[in-house]
């Protein structure tokens, strides 16, 4: 097998990695660059990576549904069959959904002529987006105790392994070929509920392998990853001393959400979300994964009812989406600011890096507007501790790839336990 990675080893996100034998070759991920992450890639630039050594059998596969993995489906052909884990595909067309839904809202709304024309036509290249991704073939998560099941793509086979991330139904790759095989890890991480059986997976099924790819995400940046657990717990304090809790947090990352509710529920309060998108993540989690979680990611998501008159009478804890600032402001202004705190529970970089408040100023805006806030956050990627023991787990024999990771880190700085030899075929 040959590989190239397209894009990946000098940034994070944006991923591309390209994986071919002489009749077939896959695509892992097919990624936006992030906000503020180098010029995207070109209509023209893409097309020539799917013209240039086109194959047989082709095929794209996606890790999971984050922008940076899968932001760029749109532009591989449709004669190429694209794969994502079932429950991802239902997490984003979910997302797609309520885009649309609310393009038709603003459609109503909007005062110009202009402003008509310029939704209508965003509003067609999301039902074209939104019918291409109807498409995606899919895969099933393996259940304790069933066996991996390979997908084949001409002379390659590619078996998914579900993994922790901060973003529901995550996976790793194995890819074989020609006796060869390759580990790819797509993001992920230990310190989450779901994370005790990354290393069991590997002991079993990473095994004689020729080479492993590894996100390297948390190398360049501060590196103390406290568990989902230690999440909760410390939400459960905050929200013990408060009576109205306003929780910033992702809506598709279904451990977050499950350390929100933990804590709601040993605080004693009610749970409350402010939007769709959290109302119907926590609708499929439920659906999906109550039974096998044992009843962990089990959600009850209602709506904070303003219209009742004695709705401030209780204490509640509301999750809130990053885009809801006015209607979000609106419920806060009417509560006495002492009683009211702000758990903060998102990566800080994005209200502390100018660039970043450029491109979304609505986390600094949250963080701002609150006189009480608490950060309780962590990680949804391997800390430096969990990387050196994945690659000196695996252990591969012929050489070692680290992508999505800041330019300038390096997995060398991991102090690996590993021969010279390997060492010295880590790719920077
Ligand atoms: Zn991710």
């Amino acid at each position: 097998m040959e590989i190239k990675v397209h894009r990946g080893l000098d940034q994070i996100g944006g991923c591309i990695t390209e994986i071919r034998t002489n009749t077939s070759r896959v695509f892992v991920d097919f990624g936006k660059n992030l906000p503020g992450c180098g010029v995207e890639i070109s209509k023209d630039e893409l097309s020539q990576l799917f013209e240039s050594n086109r194959k047989k059998h082709e095929a794209v596969f996606y890790t999971h549904c984050h922008e940076d993995h899968v932001g760029l489906f749109i532009y591989v052909p449709n004669n190429i069959p694209q794969y994502i884990g079932e429950g991802a595909k239902f997490l984003y067309q979910l997302k797609l959904k309520l885009l649309l839904e609310g393009g038709n809202r603003s459609l109503q709304d909007a005062k110009t002529e202009e402003e008509q024309q310029q939704i209508k036509k965003n509003q067609e290249e999301l039902k074209h987006k939104i019918e291409q991704f109807d498409c995606f073939k899919t895969w099933k998560r393996t259940e304790y105790g069933e066996k991996p099941r390979k997908i084949q793509i001409g002379d390659i086979q590619i078996t998914p392994f579900f993994c922790c991330h901060s973003v529901y139904d995550s996976y790793m790759f194995l890819i074989e070929a020609g006796g060869e095989r390759i580990w790819h890890t797509g993001d992920f991480r230990e310190h989450g509920y779901m994370g005790k059986g990354l290393l069991p997976v590997l002991h079993k099924y990473a095994t004689n392998i020729d080479v492993l790819i590894t996100e390297g995400t948390m190398l360049g940046r501060q590196d103390n990853c406290i568990h989902e657990v230690e999440v909760a717990s410390r939400m459960t304090k905050v929200m013990k001393q408060y009576k109205y809790i306003f929780v910033l947090c992702s809506s598709t990352d279904i451990e977050r959400l499950a350390s929100v509710k933990k804590a709601t529920e040993w605080a004693k309060k009610s749970l409350y979300v402010d939007g769709a998108m959290s109302y119907g993540a926590m609708k499929l989690f439920t659906k999906r994964e109550n039974k096998s979680s044992k009843g962990l990611f089990k959600f009850k998501p209602a709506y904070l009812d303003m219209s009742k008159p004695n709705w401030k009478d209780e204490s509640f804890v509301l999750t809130i989406g990053v885009s809801h600032y006015e209607k979000v402001m609106e419920i806060k202004n009417q509560l006495p600011e002492d009683e009211v705190v702000l758990i903060y529970s998102c990566w800080e970089g994005y209200c502390q890096i100018p660039e970043q408040i450029v491109l979304n100023p609505n986390y600094k805006n949250f963080y701002e507007a609150f006189k009480h806030k608490e950060i309780i956050h962590t990680s949804g990627h391997a800390d430096s501790n969990t990387l050196k023991k994945v690659i000196e787990t695996i252990r591969p024999k012929k050489q070692i790839i680290g992508i999505h990771k800041e330019a300038g880190a390096s997995l060398l700085d991991l102090d690996l336990d590993l021969s010279k030899e390997l060492r010295a075929k880590i790719k920077q």
